[in-house]
């Protein structure tokens, strides 16, 4: 049977269960926290919460996660090997770059047609995360990880773009691009991606559940993507309520097999600095990943979705999206 790479191996991909397909463990700067975050980030304790946060959703029934978090995000996958060798829940994680515009300089100077001209070192850099694992840790990425923002993409994340699409055509990853929901711009990811020949049933559109419009949620699923309905909890950005009732209405109109389901949450992210508890607890408290399970699952239910479709979004779409392509890498 065929797996899928997580952070303590392959798993089969009949395994994977209910499946939450965008949260992270830690969005973590690791430049800011050794020079800032000294009065707010206790290694230890964060290991234990996420420990204690991944075991409490296993006990509701969520069997894995999928992490997009990549460089720009702060990835740092001896930490997460920790987490994972305490909890049964999959981990699956990324590869690729988080950034909304600029290029890091680490790429500027080094590409085709740049000062050092050689082939596209991101392509070389994700491919290796996929095929030979992430930085000597052994830990394959199993999905690669791209920013398109805005509608009209900067010429640093249209690079980032490509490479991912690149990546994509020579290994058989499949790729999550985080969007705007309501800036639509999942059209230009949808663009840039038929451009490059990536297979658009291995894309998912990140925060489309951001927006409730119809219309441009039936077009992108009707081209062929995944629809990321996986902001659960962040209100601030489309209320509980809403997102619900859209994906009710998409259900009811056979595109349950178009989407999937997350929050984005995780069990800390340094936005917020030390004021990281209050500010989750006052103004997003149900931006965590049992909200899903405790509150969205049935209001799915109430709202006309039936046990078949959820199961569709939460355990066959995660399965499809990881099946390698036919004759694939
Ligand atoms: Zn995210």
């Amino acid at each position: 049977m065929a797996v899928v790479e997580t952070v303590r191996g392959p798993v089969d991909l009949g395994n994977l269960g209910q499946t939450l397909m965008h949260e992270h463990v830690f969005v973590l700067s690791t430049e800011h926290v050794q020079n800032y975050g000294s009065d707010w980030w206790d290694e230890e304790a964060m290991v234990a919460r996420a420990i204690d946060k991944l075991n409490a959703v296993y006990a509701k029934g969520i069997h894995t996660i999928v992490d997009p978090t990549v460089w720009g995000l702060g990835r740092y996958i001896p930490r997460i090997q920790r987490i994972a060798a305490e909890t049964p829940v999959n981990i699956v994680v990324a590869t690729g770059l988080y950034a909304f515009e600029e290029l890091p300089h680490q790429y500027e100077y080094r590409g085709p047609g740049l000062p050092l001209d050689i082939p596209e070192p991101m392509v070389a850099d994700f491919a290796r995360d996929i095929t030979e694992g992430i930085a000597g840790t052994g830990v394959k990425a199993a999905f690669l990880k791209c920013c398109v923002a805005t509608p009209e993409l900067p010429p640093g994340a249209e690079r980032i773009a490509r490479a991912v699409a690149r990546t994509h055509v020579e290994t058989g990853a499949p790729i999550t691009v985080h969007t705007s929901g309501p800036e639509q711009s999942g059209r230009t990811a949808v663009r840039i991606f038929r451009e490059e020949g990536v297979d658009l049933a291995k894309v998912v559109i990140g925060h489309a559940g951001d927006t409730n419009d119809l219309d441009y949620l039936t077009e992108l699923a009707d081209a062929g993507v995944t629809l990321g309905m996986d902001r659960f909890g962040l209100d601030l950005f489309n209320p509980t309520a809403e997102r619900v009732t859209t994906i009710a209405t998409l259900a009811s109109r056979g595109y349950a097999a178009s989407m999937v389901l997350a929050h984005d949450a995780n069990c800390f992210i340094d936005y917020f600095g030390g004021a990281h508890d209050d500010v989750r607890a006052t103004v997003m408290p149900n931006w965590h990943y049992e909200h899903i399970t405790d509150d969205v699952l049935p209001a799915l239910l109430a709202a006309g979705v039936t046990q078949a479709q959820i199961d569709t979004m939460m355990v066959e779409n995660p399965v499809k999206y990881f099946t390698p392509a036919k004759g694939g890498a």
